[in-house]
């Protein structure tokens, strides 16, 4: 009876042991999960702050986005013409009439024979009368008969301060669309007259439904 007992808890003692080590061995393996975890986030995370640096280097450069033969196309634009549309956008943006958004948007177009137009965002108590200062712009210049452009500027930010870039809605992108070419009209996104992005419209607005699409 004592050798039984004894025999019974030799096997109670194996059982414990084997217990011990699956424990130790689903420890084990979840710290190393939690590792390959850890070790993935942190990859993930790097890999977003390289891409953030990215983009702050793209917002801070001054080299104009527009690529290839548009490039050419943007010498003719020349950059005082640039800054001197700037300049133009952000005179339109006092008068920007914004009492319920306070967000404040300038554009200055320009046509083919260097006129330039601007226009100011106007906003409205209905909200869906509100009309951009791009579209402001455009119609001004539609209306005095003017038909061929190459290049607007765009400015704007809250109570006038323009701290950032502000693009142009989905909206003008497709009214603008109605009067240019998508390749060759250029579009400039200022934060000062020596700050600024260019980007053809088509980078806009790819695959764009032009008149030529019905
Ligand atoms: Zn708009």
């Amino acid at each position: 009876m004592q050798e039984q007992d004894n025999l019974q808890q030799v096997n109670l003692q194996q059982d414990n042991l084997q217990q011990d080590n699956l424990q130790q061995d689903n420890a084990h393996q979840d710290n190393l999960k939690q590792d390959n975890l850890q070790q993935d986030n942190t990859q993930q995370e790097n890999l977003q702050q390289i891409n953030l640096q990215q983009d702050n280097a793209q917002k801070n450069s001054l080299v104009p986005q527009v690529k290839g033969e548009l490039l050419a196309k943007h010498e003719i634009v020349s950059r005082s013409v640039v800054k001197n549309l700037i300049r133009e956008a952000k005179e339109g943006m006092k008068y920007a009439y914004t009492p319920y958004s306070n967000f404040h948007v300038g554009a200055a177009l320009l046509t083919t024979k260097e006129k330039i137009y601007t226009g100011c965002n106007i906003e409205n108590v209905a909200y869906g009368p509100t009309n951009c200062a791009e579209r402001t712009a455009l119609f001004k210049a539609i209306s005095e008969g003017e038909r061929d452009f190459s290049a607007i500027a765009i400015v704007g930010g809250k109570n006038g301060v323009i701290t950032d870039f502000v693009p142009p809605c989905g909206v003008c992108r497709q009214v603008i669309r109605e009067f240019v070419d998508p390749k060759s009209f250029l579009v400039i996104l200022a934060r000062s007259e020596d700050d600024y992005m260019v980007y053809s419209l088509e980078a806009l607005l790819p695959l764009s439904f032009g008149p030529k699409s019905l």
